[in-house]
């Protein structure tokens, strides 16, 4: 299938686009590298031993995106390109609802000028807010509690209505747990500015030495441990449920919200100790008071993902920690040339 993706530079498109080049797909994609270096697209080629056109701009641009759907003419689009940091989104509420909403609106403009009718939209386990019950099935009502959540839900709404104008449409809302790990070969992984805000590549900087130690955020939670509990999922069982949601809207129309986690939570401490078997490193961590907005726990139902989707994530929380450590110990800085 020709298949626009946005956003392909970044953390899980760039898992993502070396699974599509892997089944054949015909590859487009489009990032601003706002979040993310050119780099990854000659490292993903390597990897797939694929190559692929791609252009640095932005969804937001009308003139741009009219160019490249005229040119590329995608069957279907993956929109991955977004801002996703929970914090920033308080402090600058207006960037996030323009830069996620209209770059959604937009996108969504341009495929009916070309009537391209297949959408995979990248969404959030933050849909779901303050959980009246664990785990979070797909219709657990949807309250999200910050901005950047809310540009999820709104999102979501937005390709509701704009699939409901036409039978022949098709999108799928994929709502992401936690992606974290790396591609196995240690090639590509999760490269974030600045001091991390998500556990993974926090402990992940502690065990490389970038980082003295991990904060913990709050050990008197009502979980196994007192610290918190999410569901980790590994990129690239993320990456391979993109390719079956595309299968998916190729052959059905309408629009489904599906789950993509493991279905189990694991707590901060699980993690940390799961991390230092898997590199062989200590990693020194502080409990410290919780951090605002935190939920104690949240995991996945991930049947509807099994029964609708054919997926179900395969790679365990010690695949998690050894493929992000193959990472992070082969690009101590990342993308960015060793000094
Ligand atoms: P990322 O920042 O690594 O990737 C996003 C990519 O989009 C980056 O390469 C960035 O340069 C690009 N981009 C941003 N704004 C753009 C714009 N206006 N035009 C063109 N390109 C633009 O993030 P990610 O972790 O790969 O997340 C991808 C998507 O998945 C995002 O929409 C995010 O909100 C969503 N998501 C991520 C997580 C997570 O924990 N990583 C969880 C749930 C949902
Ligand atoms: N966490 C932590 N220290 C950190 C980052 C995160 O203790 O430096 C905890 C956080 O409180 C939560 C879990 O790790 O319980 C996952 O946090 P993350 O930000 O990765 O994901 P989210 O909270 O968005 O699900």
């Amino acid at each position: 299938m020709r298949v626009l993706v946005t956003g392909g530079s970044g953390y899980i498109g760039s898992h993502t686009l070396v699974t599509l080049l892997q089944e054949r797909h015909d590859v487009f994609t489009v990032d601003n590298f706002s979040n993310s270096s050119p780099e990854t697209f000659n490292r993903v080629m390597r990897l797939s031993n694929q190559t692929f056109d791609f252009e640095e701009a932005d969804v937001n641009d009308a003139d741009a995106m009219s160019s490249i759907f005229s040119a590329f003419e995608p069957e279907a689009v993956i929109h991955f390109a977004g801002l996703k940091a929970v914090g920033e989104s308080e402090e600058k509420p207006l960037l996030y609802y323009q830069e996620n909403l209209n770059g959604t609106m937009n996108l969504l403009a341009q495929m009916d000028k070309i009537n391209c009718r297949n959408i995979v939209f990248s969404s959030s386990a933050t849909v779901y807010g303050i959980p009246e019950f664990l785990p979070y099935t797909e219709d657990h009502p949807l309250n999200p509690i910050n901005v950047y959540g809310r540009t999820k839900l709104w999102s979501e709404q937005i390709i509701s209505d704009w699939a409901a104008t036409d039978p022949s449409k098709s999108a799928m809302l994929l709502r992401y747990f936690n992606p974290v790990g790396a591609h196995d070969s240690g090639q590509i992984g999760e490269d974030p500015s600045g001091i991390p805000n998500n556990l993974m590549p926090f402990i992940s900087q502690v065990a490389i030495g970038r980082r003295p130690y991990l904060n913990v955020f709050g050990d008197d939670f009502d979980t196994k441990d007192g610290t918190g509990v999410r569901d980790y999922i590994h990129i690239s069982d993320l990456a391979s449920g993109h390719v079956k949601a595309l299968d998916y809207i190729s052959q059905h129309k309408g629009v489904e919200a599906v789950n993509l986690g493991t279905g189990e939570g694991v707590s901060v401490l699980e993690m940390v100790h799961a991390f230092e078997t898997a590199s062989g490193q200590k990693i020194d961590y502080k409990i410290m008071p919780r951090r605002k907005g935190d939920l104690a726990a949240n995991w996945a139902d991930s049947r509807k993902a099994e029964t609708l989707l054919n997926w179900k994530a395969t790679k365990t929380i010690h695949d998690m920690c050894a493929d992000t450590w193959r990472w992070q110990s082969q690009n101590p800085n990342g993308y960015e040339p060793q000094s």
